[in-house]
């Protein structure tokens, strides 16, 4: 598993709670609250506490396995990277089933130099997600996972 050695190579433990926790977002493909991860994992962690849920996906975040989503009323989400940061990429989700995709098509370099002038910064990074309706919604079909 691909996200096993992402963990290694950031020097976070392997440990069953972890691997739970990112099954989880694989099976089900769809960007989740940390509550959602929650109840999902005290199925067969029963003693785990939210806390530890929250700092996993802040950890998950930082080596780049999730990404955070401003999602419906500014709640945040987190949804699995499948890109793995091996190329600079942006994350698509659909506000209808949660799901959320990767793509690499981007062109902010040729914005970038009129941004700057606009607003005499420098620009060191950028970061955005783009929000949509997917075809399996479009055309009306259900696809729960979980
Ligand atoms: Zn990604
Ligand atoms: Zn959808
Ligand atoms: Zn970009």
């Amino acid at each position: 598993m691909e996200y096993k050695k992402i963990l290694k190579r950031k020097k976070l433990k392997i440990t069953p709670k972890r691997i739970a926790i990112i099954n989880y977002f694989l099976k089900k493909d769809k960007y989740a609250t940390p509550f959602d991860v929650w109840i999902y994992l005290k199925k067969n962690f029963k003693k785990i506490g939210l806390p530890t849920i929250y700092r996993n996906l802040e950890e998950f975040e930082k080596i780049g396995i999730l990404t955070k989503i401003k999602g419906e009323e500014n709640r945040f989400y987190y949804g699995i990277c499948k890109m793995l940061n091996k190329k600079h990429h942006h994350h698509i989700i659909c506000t209808s089933c949660h799901k959320i995709s990767d793509f690499e098509l981007c062109n902010f370099e040729q914005i970038k130099g009129e941004i700057e002038e606009m607003t005499n910064f420098e620009i060191k990074e950028h970061q955005f997600f783009l929000k949509g309706i997917c075809k399996d919604c479009k055309e009306g079909g259900v696809n729960e996972k979980i």
